[in-house]
């Protein structure tokens, strides 16, 4: 029984092709039964309407189990839920993504997240009268937010300490203008002190008085693996081999923003859905192969060592590639090719 837990892009993607490749029950435990386009989730703040995706129609050849995971006993190799049921596994893939990171004075009590549906219907309900924002964060996340949001009744400001920290020169010019032509304030060398319910407070004493606080400065993962026990980052990000394997539990795998997973060269690649559904492939391939007694291949040896190799949309993924592919192509200067951590 292969037990995959989250059905983001690389759960999906890893469900699918081990149902493939593996003549063996598979079963996708996840929260809700909708995939969430979290690529998508700051239009949703922003009033456009999001396509409904049933999750059953994603998936083939996979059981779909819906119901939050509470706890994992690597001992026991048992997922149990909220509800108390508990799932048998084999072999686990970890699939759980992640979150903003709220860390900071304040945001987890006033700030707006961008990681699930319900966040980012909140602040569509919060901005619906106009108004002003307040975006903090200027990596890809912060950058797409600010430039969704802004609109002639809703005047938004971005505080970062630098934009597009992961851009080339030529994307940085590129990004400053096109939120400058948006009317978006953008302010660098902005250090966030703490957040109010009426604006944020900065590490120089100034306060910026906002209808909304948006937080999009770095992405947090849940702590079921660290509890369970497995070997885990500082950040608690499952550490795997380089066929995406738990180095510490050999029956399981961690795929997506979830894992710390490395390139070849030691670089980590960075938490996004265009990285994270190429590691879900590997993820079953690996699988696949140790099943069959083969051993598997590793990230070094696919047809390129680069980023782009991880990061270009795969062939056998789910109906979301074609959205990454769309906004992967237009975006100024390539989801693909930056390495950093997306925050
Ligand atoms: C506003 C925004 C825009 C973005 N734009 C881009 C972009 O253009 N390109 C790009 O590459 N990346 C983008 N990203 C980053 C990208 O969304 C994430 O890196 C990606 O979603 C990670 O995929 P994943 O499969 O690892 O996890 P996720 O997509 O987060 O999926 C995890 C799944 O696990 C489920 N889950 C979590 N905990 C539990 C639990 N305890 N029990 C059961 N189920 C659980 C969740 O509900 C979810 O279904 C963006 C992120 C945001 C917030």
């Amino acid at each position: 029984m292969i037990v995959v837990i989250g059905a983001g892009y690389a759960g999906v993607v890893a469900a699918n092709e081990t149902a493939r490749t593996v003549d063996e029950p598979v079963v996708l435990v996840n929260e809700r039964d909708t995939f969430v386009e979290r690529v998508r989730l700051h239009q949703l703040a922003a009033g456009q309407e999001l396509p409904h995706r049933p999750l059953e129609k994603l998936l083939k050849g996979v059981t779909l189990v819906v119901g939050r995971v509470v706890a994992i006993d690597a001992e026991a190799r048992v997922v149990r839920l909220a509800d108390g049921r508990e799932q048998d596994y084999d072999t686990l893939v970890y699939a759980l993504g992640s979150r903003g990171n709220l860390s900071a004075p304040g945001a987890a009590e006033h700030a707006y997240d961008l990681a699930a549906p319900r966040d980012a219907e909140r602040l569509r309900e919060r901005l619906a009268g106009g108004g002003t924002a307040v975006v903090v964060g200027g990596g890809l996340t912060g950058i797409e937010a600010a430039a969704e949001l802004a609109r002639p009744d809703l005047k938004v400001t971005l505080l970062t300490d630098r934009l597009g920290p992961g851009l080339s020169a030529k994307g940085r010019g590129y990004v400053t203008r096109s939120l400058g032509r948006q009317g978006v304030d953008v302010r660098e060398d902005a250090e966030v002190a703490r957040v109010h319910a009426d604006g944020v407070e900065l590490a120089s004493g100034e306060r910026i008085a906002a209808d909304a606080v948006v937080w999009a400065a770095g992405f947090s993962v849940p702590a079921l693996a660290r509890d369970a026990g497995f070997a885990v980052d500082d950040a608690g990000r499952m550490v795997v081999d380089d066929t995406l394997r738990s180095v510490s539990h050999p029956d399981v795998y961690g795929v997506g923003d979830a894992a710390a997973a490395r390139m070849p060269g030691g670089q980590e690649l960075r938490m996004a859905c265009a990285t994270g559904m190429p590691t879900g492939q590997h993820a079953a391939r690996a699988i696949a192969a140790r099943r069959a007694g083969r051993e598997p291949r590793d990230c070094a040896s696919g047809t390129s060592t680069s980023a782009s190799a991880w990061a270009a949309p795969t062939r056998s993924s789910s109906s979301s590639t074609s959205t990454t592919r769309r906004r992967s192509g237009s975006s100024p200067d390539g989801w693909r090719r930056s390495t950093r951590r997306r925050s």
